[in-house]
């Protein structure tokens, strides 16, 4: 079960049914693309689309009538599954698309990391992945020629009929760790971020590396401390671009904090004692509740048998990451 408990992590797919199966039935798709009930939901250049300017955002989902209209200006549109008992489909469309009228907004999800609950945002992280990988797919990397969506958008094959190149959807590995030495653990500021905010050790995991060296080679190079011992927590999906979390904890041989490579612009020990400070008086932002690195906190505290952060709950999400 992904998430802490009963609380699924952002973007991981609860409740979603892909329909794989469907993505090869022609006639089916053809039905339900023109059926009542089913929805779309757009993508503008590489933004979701919400229906704000009320208390509850929500993801505009559009008919069949409504997305007819913008057909002619859609680069793909991806078969997703079904959700909350709808049939929904992906519609890419170029950044400045004329949307049905009302008060629509175009977001990065990130600030909505907080307010939408975590099927919606894995129906429009999915949404946003696989437009993107459309948009960055239109021409053959082998041959140049351009490419042709098949299986309901989740297959572009090359045009040319000699090359035959067929490019499939990536994911990209990538590590996020908590690292703890007696009772402190590892957090990092990356330079782009607000300087209250903190979080595990993170990166993508190499060609030809598995994910435990992942973890030794990247907590050494960003803080220049070495990993003795790690287990595997969970996973969490990141459409930014098309990234998949790999969760660990791992115990540290040594404390000297050098920020080698330059991606984090400070690292820190900090005690339970220091975040709970730290976030009563708003010197210490975590990531949202809902994401694996909360997580890996949350459960380091739970095991003190002391501490919770249950009592300091986490409004505030990352919006510039
Ligand atoms: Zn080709």
């Amino acid at each position: 079960m992904p998430g802490h408990d009963d609380i699924p992590f952002v973007f991981a797919g609860a409740g979603l049914d892909r329909l794989a199966p469907r993505r090869d039935d022609p006639d089916w798709l053809r039905e339900t693309l023109a059926a009542a009930r089913t929805r779309f939901v757009p993508v503008l250049g590489e933004e979701n689309t919400i229906v704000a300017g009320s208390d509850a955002p929500a993801p505009l989902l559009l008919d069949c009538a409504a997305a007819r209209v913008l057909l002619t200006q859609a680069h793909c549109m991806v078969l997703l599954g079904s959700y909350a008992g709808e049939t929904c489909f992906a519609l890419g469309l170029p950044p400045d698309a004329s949307l049905p009228a009302g008060k629509i907004a175009l977001t990065n999800l990130r600030p909505q990391l907080a307010v939408l609950e975590s099927g919606v945002l894995a129906l429009l992280g999915y949404a946003r992945a696989m437009v993107h990988w459309h948009r960055h797919n239109r021409f053959c990397g082998k041959c140049g020629a351009p490419t042709r969506s098949h299986r309901a958008g989740h297959e572009l094959r090359c045009t040319r009929a000699e090359c035959g190149n067929v490019i499939y959807p990536c994911v990209n590995p990538a590590i996020i760790v908590l690292v703890t030495h007696g009772g402190h653990c590892l957090l990092g500021r990356q330079s782009g971020w607000l300087e209250r905010r903190y979080s595990t050790i993170a990166g993508f995991v190499e060609p030809g590396e598995d994910p435990e060296a992942s973890v030794r080679r990247e907590v050494r190079e960003e803080t220049n401390i070495r990993v003795t011992s790690m287990q595997y927590d969970a996973s969490q999906p990141w459409p930014y671009p098309a990234s998949l979390m790999l969760g660990f904890r791992a115990t540290a041989d040594n404390t000297d904090i050098h920020c080698n490579d330059g991606e984090l612009a400070d690292a820190r020990w900090f005690s339970r004692e220091d975040i709970v400070r730290g976030i009563r008086d708003g010197g210490l932002v975590l990531p949202t509740y809902r994401s694996i690195s909360y997580r890996l906190v949350q459960t380091w505290f739970e095991e003190s048998g002391k501490y919770s952060l249950d009592h300091y709950p986490q409004t505030e999400a990352f919006s510039d990451r």
